[in-house]
C-alpha cells in the first residue's frame, strides 16, 4: 500500500492577466539606458475598481499561466451552464403556456 501523498486541494486560480512590464533600473551605464528594458513578468488584476500589479519571479510564471487559463475555462463553464438555466427556463415556461391555451379551448 502507497502512503497518500499531501492532500491536494483544488488547483489554484487566478483572476487577471498575465503582464511584462518594461522599464530601466536607473544605472546610467546600463543597457536600458540604450532601449533594452528589463522585463519583469507581472500578474494585473483588478480589485475594488482599481488595477493592481503584483510583479512575479521568473519561477511563478508557469504556476501563474496555468492557474489564469484554469480560471478562464472555469468561468467560460459556468457560463455555458447559466445559459443552459436560461434555455431550460424558456423551455418550461413555453410549456406550460402551450398547455394553458390547450385547456382553455
Ligand atoms: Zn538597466
Amino acid at each position: 500500500m502507497t502512503t497518500q501523498a499531501k492532500p491536494r486541494g483544488r488547483d489554484t486560480l487566478l483572476r487577471g492577466s498575465f503582464y511584462t512590464l518594461r522599464r530601466k533600473c536607473g544605472k546610467p551605464s546600463c543597457r536600458c539606458m540604450a532601449g533594452r528594458l528589463h522585463a519583469t513578468p507581472a500578474l494585473s488584476y483588478s480589485l475594488g475598481g482599481a488595477t493592481r500589479l503584483l510583479t512575479l519571479r521568473p519561477q511563478d510564471v508557469p504556476e501563474v499561466k496555468a492557474a489564469l487559463k484554469r480560471y478562464r475555462q472555469a468561468l467560460s463553464a459556468l457560463d455555458r451552464e447559466a445559459l443552459a438555466g436560461i434555455r431550460a427556463l424558456r423551455r418550461r415556461i413555453a410549456g406550460q403556456k402551450a398547455d394553458a391555451r390547450k385547456t382553455r379551448k
